[in-house]
């Protein structure tokens, strides 16, 4: 099955094919500050099964090895690729042509978490960058 997703005016396009590796929600202050949102949720797919359509996105080097990719049209943040994540390209749920149809499974940077956004779920809350805090999923 063919996911798509596109950015606010549709000029920066995503599709993937295969199944989402996974899917999370984070609470890094560099994901908020660069969503201006007060949490971000986050999928992960493997690089092979992804490509871009349209505009080609503007990349951003927010700290060595870590590129966000946004539109350079309307400035919507439309991907992730990291060095300490060979093989992935991640995704903001939110970009999700259906982002209904999306269900984040575990939290990461819970330590982060703002103390005024209310969550009551009952998803595992991991301090730290991944799962364990310092793994990386595997593509
Ligand atoms: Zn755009
Ligand atoms: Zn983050």
């Amino acid at each position: 099955m063919k996911r798509h997703g596109h950015c606010l005016c549709k000029k920066t396009r995503w599709a993937f094919t295969g199944e989402i590796t996974w899917s999370c929600y984070c609470h890094c202050d560099d994901c908020r500050r660069n969503c201006a949102a007060p949490i971000v949720a986050w999928f992960g797919v493997p690089l092979k099964n992804f490509e871009w359509f349209g505009d080609t996105p503007k990349s951003y080097e927010s700290s060595p090895g870590i590129f966000r990719h946004f539109c350079e049209t309307c400035g919507t943040q439309m991907g992730f690729e990291a060095a300490h994540y060979p093989g992935g390209m991640h995704l903001y749920a939110a970009t999700f042509e259906d982002p209904e149809n999306f269900e984040p499974t575990f939290h990461v940077n819970y330590q982060s978490k703002l103390p005024w956004l209310e969550l009551h779920d009952e998803l595992e809350k991991f301090d730290g960058r991944f799962l364990d805090g310092s793994g990386s999923p595997e593509y």
